[in-house]
């Protein structure tokens, strides 16, 4: 299909995709595999680095170890994808541009919003000054570099999600001469089935982690993490890991979102308000029989893969079809704590496969 442009001559259609991360990236394989022999159709990822972060594993770079290198331009090789490396500025829904580092501007005729999410730095005050996060590569290898020469002390990870209890846990097994507390509102794995959860309480007892549970964070210092009634407790480092926050980027483009800014999408992934945008990963507000997705890369990454089937689809003038998810495991697997159960491998180019046909499930 080609796309008729202002100047009237036909041009190739345009799907820009925004942010390589699991989803963003699982869109861009499929996409570019799918279209590679077609010459009306063009596909452009762009993304601040050309590694691969492998966001699900920062607890493990923040622990010193070291992951593969994956190279976002290697990942594309063979496909005809085209990427730009930069920081997404602007989006301006009407006309249909991005505004990358401010001084470079794409348009697109399909856009693929896959920015995705960050650990809420804003809720509490103090968090932003005075806690380390793993929001990117470079604050995890920063966190590492502390870590390491802590010599002794008391760690507190804030928040204890999936995310808290895998850092927890790693940073207690790396580190045995440090103290590592791990605060949140309620119990470790609560979601989890009581087997699970039994589990997960006795690994993090091994690595002797200390859990607080009904612990409400409200003040973080340099040298002190202060709770709700009045509590504080002493703390060498702080490692926030609780609560997401997205781009306004969305909001500000004036595509529909909900109140924590992600994009609200139809049953097919698109926008609800611009269906040229569809939205993948943590960055959307993707509706399920059991509520709305809450962000994983096991959820993200067909969220990818679904949008790109669609757009295939949409090109050869067919309806995209509804995008249907269920979770299958929960599980804090053997031999470690949290992180092995939990894990997804990065996206690798595969056989293009409509993975959302698969049989829907219950939420986590
Ligand atoms: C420590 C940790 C452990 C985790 N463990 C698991 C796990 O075991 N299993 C699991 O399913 N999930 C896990 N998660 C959650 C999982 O990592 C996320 O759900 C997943 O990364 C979401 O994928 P995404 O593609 O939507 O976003 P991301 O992976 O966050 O990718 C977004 C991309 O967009 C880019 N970007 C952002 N803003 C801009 C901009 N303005 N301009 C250009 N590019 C931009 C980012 O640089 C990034 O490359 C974990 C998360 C953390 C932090």
């Amino acid at each position: 299909m080609t796309t008729r442009h202002e100047t009237g001559t036909a041009a190739p259609h345009r799907v820009l995709i925004l942010g390589a991360g699991y989803a963003g990236m699982s869109a861009a394989i499929q996409l570019a595999t799918r279209v590679k022999r077609r010459e009306d159709v063009r596909v452009t990822l762009v993304n601040p680095q050309e590694r691969f972060t492998e966001r699900l594993r920062l607890h493990m770079t923040a622990t010193g170890q070291r992951l593969a290198e994956l190279s976002i331009p290697e990942l594309l090789e063979g496909t005809g994808a085209r990427f730009v490396r930069g920081w997404v500025t602007a989006v301006d829904a009407d006309a249909k541009t991005v505004r990358i580092d401010d001084d470079q501007v794409l348009h697109y005729d399909t856009l693929v919003y896959g920015l995705g999410g960050v650990a809420d730095t804003a809720a509490v005050p103090g968090v932003e000054d005075h806690a380390y996060t793993l929001n990117s590569a470079q604050d995890a290898e920063v966190l590492a570099g502390r870590l390491a020469g802590m010599g002794t002390g008391t760690v507190v990870v804030g928040g204890s999600g999936l995310t808290g209890i895998e850092s927890a846990a790693e940073i207690a097994e790396r580190h045995p001469e440090l103290n590592v507390v791990l605060l949140g509102r309620g119990e470790p794995g609560a979601a989890m089935n009581p087997k699970a959860r039994a589990y997960l309480r006795s690994a993090l007892e091994r690595l002797g982690v200390r859990v607080r549970g009904g612990a409400e964070v409200v003040k973080v210092l340099p040298d002190t993490v202060e709770l709700a009634g009045g509590e504080s407790i002493a703390a060498d480092l702080v490692l926030w890991t609780s609560g997401t926050r997205v781009s306004p980027l969305a909001a500000a483009a004036g595509l529909t979102v909900d109140e924590r800014g992600r994009v609200v999408t139809d049953a097919t992934l698109r926008s609800v308000s611009h269906p040229e945008v569809y939205a993948v990963g943590d960055a959307a507000a993707i509706r399920q029989g059991y509520g709305v997705m809450h962000g994983t890369c096991q959820g993200g990454m067909p969220t990818g893969v679904h949008a790109a089937v669609s757009i295939v689809r949409a090109l050869k003038g067919k309806r995209p079809k509804p995008f249907r998810f269920g979770y299958y495991h929960t599980h804090a697997g053997e031999p470690g704590p949290a992180r092995r159960g939990r894990a997804v491998h990065p996206p690798r180019r595969q056989p293009p496969a409509d993975v959302s046909d698969r049989p829907d499930g219950g939420p986590v």
